[in-house]
């Protein structure tokens, strides 16, 4: 098994990052805020704690789709940031756990 990153441009992320803007004001992103739910650890925060997050990063070739973009508490968003994807994997588990 490889782990070879593949290059990202900065253009792909610019891009991605635009588009990303733009989805925000629409209804979809509005509705999800409205629900005030994290995707990730699914408690409800409110939409004010709630930042529009990416599943795969943009900066791992993700893009600004409405599947690859959720709204995470700020908390997670945080984890998620720092922690090593296969961290974040742990992470993941044992917020499936707890609930
Ligand atoms: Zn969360």
């Amino acid at each position: 098994m490889s782990f070879e990153i593949d290059f990202v441009s900065d253009d792909h992320i610019k891009r991605e990052k635009e588009k990303a803007r733009s989805l925000r004001r629409t209804h979809w992103w509005q509705n999800k805020l409205q629900k005030g739910t994290c995707y990730y650890c699914n408690r409800e925060v409110g939409r004010k704690q709630l930042t529009m997050d990416h599943v795969v990063p943009l900066s791992r070739g993700g893009n600004s789709t409405k599947g690859n973009i959720v709204a995470a508490c700020k908390e997670c968003n945080t984890q998620k940031k720092y922690l090593l994807p296969i961290e974040w994997e742990e992470y993941l588990k044992s917020l499936a756990e707890s609930t």
